[in-house]
């Protein structure tokens, strides 16, 4: 059987950044990935926001990671030219109650290290961004949005540059703890067998169902599986902003938001839907709850502008009932098996986190 040092499960964003980091930290690594290519299934599936960290529970791991992987990835962009704005987002009262609310957001944002977030009157939103409806805003600067296949591209090349190799068609089938090893099957037009002296498990989705795989990994440490999808709406006019616009949120979401790609196209969402299966058709009857919401902000939205796009899935869990998780990265002291690594639970800000997460991997892995 043929050894490697590190073996990655998974090539998106994540198991990228994570093949990345070992690779230039001297490891041999090995990605295995079930699809064809890079990144075809969450992590090009996504809003491509680089998120400030507002919102987080203070001291979790998605607030710590967004914030130092805001700026990682801001640099990292920066220094290779990766096609990314800063536009900024406004977050939008349009009551008097959700006014009140802007200032504990702001706080809230303070706690978590956002330290850039400004209170705005009405007036004084409405000269960054004339065509909107709202009682006052806070606008958030650190915000921006990224070409994110470039920049996983980007990942991958410095990757293979300091030798990491991927294997697509390839997926981990299953896998077995033994004494000093880690013994990997995997499947595919070319299956191959693998020992491995760290395998990190960033498989997005299916993390929970490779971990069940994995002989000697404990069932009891492994968190349940939920599917929460986010469906967006393209827009057929044209939007007059130029910063994203979020609603203050409500109890269980962000509300309909409105974001920017790199070519200035505006699109809707994600909502968010519980599902039992993978399924990634947009419902174009869920645009009637979209047209009130985006409505408050953008009084002037034509009808009919609104066009089912694309959805994507968030790797959940904990069940409906429960508000928030956090981000499940567990090393050897989590759940006692030599050489693993699990990422679980990587939802939205997992792509601003990536490089953070990457920099956490290395150090569970002791590297
Ligand atoms: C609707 C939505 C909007 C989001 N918006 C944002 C945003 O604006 N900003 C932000 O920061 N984050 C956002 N996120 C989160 C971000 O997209 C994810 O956190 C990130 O893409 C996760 O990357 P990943 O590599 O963990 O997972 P994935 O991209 O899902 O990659 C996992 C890979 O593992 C492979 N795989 C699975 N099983 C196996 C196996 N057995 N063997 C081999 N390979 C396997 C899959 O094929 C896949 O390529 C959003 C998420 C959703 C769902």
């Amino acid at each position: 059987m043929d050894r490697v040092d590190c073996v990655v499960i998974g090539a998106g964003v994540v198991g990228l950044a994570v093949a990345r980091k070992l690779a230039q930290a001297g490891r041999e690594v090995i990605v295995l990935e079930e699809a064809e290519a890079i990144g075809t299934i969450t992590s090009s599936r996504n809003s491509e926001v680089i998120h400030a960290g507002i919102y987080y529970r203070a001291g979790s791991w998605m607030a710590r990671m967004c914030v130092s992987g805001k700026h990682a990835l801001y640099r990292y962009c920066s220094e290779r030219g990766i096609p990314h704005r800063n536009c900024g987002k406004l977050i939008v009262a349009t009551s008097a109650k959700e006014t009140e609310k802007l200032q504990s957001i702001k706080e809230h944002a303070e706690a978590n290290g956002v330290l850039d977030m400004q209170l705005l009157a009405g007036e004084a939103a409405r000269a960054l961004e004339p065509a909107l409806a709202c009682d006052a805003a806070l606008l958030s600067p650190s915000t921006g949005i990224i070409d994110s296949h470039a920049y996983m591209l980007s990942l991958r090349g410095e990757a293979e540059g300091a030798g990491a190799a991927f294997a697509f068609h390839t997926p981990l089938i299953r896998a077995k703890a033994t004494a000093g090893a880690i013994e990997i099957e995997a499947g595919g037009g070319a299956p191959m067998t693998l020992q491995c002296s760290l395998l990190v498990n960033a498989a997005g989705l299916s993390a929970t169902k490779v971990a069940r795989n994995i002989d000697g990994m404990p069932l009891d440490r492994i968190p349940p599986a939920y599917l929460a999808k986010g469906n967006y709406f393209s827009c057929n006019a044209k939007a007059p902003f130029s910063r994203l616009i979020y609603p203050v949120p409500e109890p269980g979401g962000l509300g309909v938001h409105l974001t920017l790609d790199m070519a200035g196209q505006a699109r809707f969402g994600p909502d968010v839907e519980w599902i039992e299966t993978i399924d990634y058709e947009v419902d174009p009857s869920r645009a009637e709850r979209f047209y009130p919401a985006i409505r408050k902000y953008w009084p002037t939205l034509p009808d009919g502008a609104l066009m089912p796009s694309y959805s994507g899935i968030r790797p959940k869990i904990v069940p409906p009932a429960v508000a928030t998780q956090d981000f499940l990265m567990q090393g050897p002291r989590d759940h006692g098996v030599e050489g693993l690594i699990n990422l679980f639970g990587i939802e939205s800000p997992g792509l601003t986190s990536s490089l953070a997460i990457a920099d956490h991997v290395a150090e569970l892995a002791n590297i």
